[in-house]
């Protein structure tokens, strides 16, 4: 395993909000210097103003995900401006939820876009620093619904799906070069993806998941921090699913 010499770099996609926001949290107070991308640069800067009161260290960078080349560079310019680039976590989603027989190819393309598309170019992207330090942990934000689907979001768990099949193919062609590749599949957590859930979706999923509550942001910002850890390095090609038992 490499030394750790110098503060590792970490890129939080989605990190203005809800968990990709615990996550940014979780990891500068691990010891990581945080890029936070997002669009909103606002929220961004408040995360950041979070971090910097808590003693951590972060920068914004304000990125479209379903611009590719956007995001390409966006990762490029964060490798090159610190020489370095060790933890990507690809936790940026959206949806755009609708029956199949009624959902337009619009919605199921934009959900592939920001949810498969540009964590593969985000991975593709982050490889060459990462192989370059001979360290790197990409950690892919899936879900429980790329496990076992859900009515009404099809172009959501395809993409989730997907973003499995990539996480595993990233870990066969990059364990030799010292980089770990992991998915973390949430179930119900609050956040703003979740708040649109009316009272008896909500009342319904605290009965159906054996914990009898939602997940905290916090509680996914832990699993990727030990994935991301020195701890979690003989750990890769993992779905680890952290849903309250929903699925168990
Ligand atoms: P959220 O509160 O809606 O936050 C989504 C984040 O993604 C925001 O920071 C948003 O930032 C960013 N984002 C969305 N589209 C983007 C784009 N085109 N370019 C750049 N950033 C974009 O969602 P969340 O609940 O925290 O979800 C985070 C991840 O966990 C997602 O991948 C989601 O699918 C997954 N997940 C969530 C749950 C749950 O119950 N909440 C369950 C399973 C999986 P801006 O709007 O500032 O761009």
């Amino acid at each position: 395993m490499t030394e750790q010499t110098e503060q590792r770099v970490a890129i939080v996609t989605g990190a203005s909000r809800g968990i990709g926001k615990a996550i940014a949290k979780r990891l500068a107070s691990d010891g990581c210097k945080v890029a936070l991308v997002a669009r909103n640069e606002e929220a961004l800067n408040a995360v950041k103003g979070e971090i910097e009161q808590d003693g951590g260290v972060a920068s914004t960078h304000v990125c479209d995900l379903a611009d590719c080349n956007q995001f390409a560079g966006t990762i490029q310019a964060i490798a090159d401006e610190n020489d370095r680039l060790d933890v990507l976590v690809n936790n940026a989603g959206m949806t755009r939820d609708g029956l199949l027989l009624r959902m337009t190819e619009e919605d199921f393309d934009a959900v592939i876009d920001v949810n498969l598309k540009a964590t593969f170019i985000g991975c593709k992207t982050a490889a060459r620093p990462m192989m370059k330090g001979r360290f790197g942990r990409m950690i892919n934000i899936t879900s429980v619904t790329g496990i076992s689907g859900n009515a009404g979001q099809a172009n959501y768990a395809a993409a989730k799906a997907g973003l499995v099949g990539l996480t595993k193919t990233i870990a066969k062609e990059f364990g030799s070069k010292g980089i770990t590749a992991n998915a973390i599949a949430p179930g119900y957590i609050e956040t703003d993806m979740t708040a649109v859930l009316g009272d008896d979706i909500k009342k319904g999923v605290e009965q159906m998941v054996p914990l009898r509550r939602y997940g905290q942001p916090e509680e996914i910002a832990s699993a990727v921090s030990f994935l991301a850890s020195d701890d979690g390095g003989y750990v890769t090609g993992q779905v680890l699913v952290v849903d309250g038992g929903l699925t168990c």
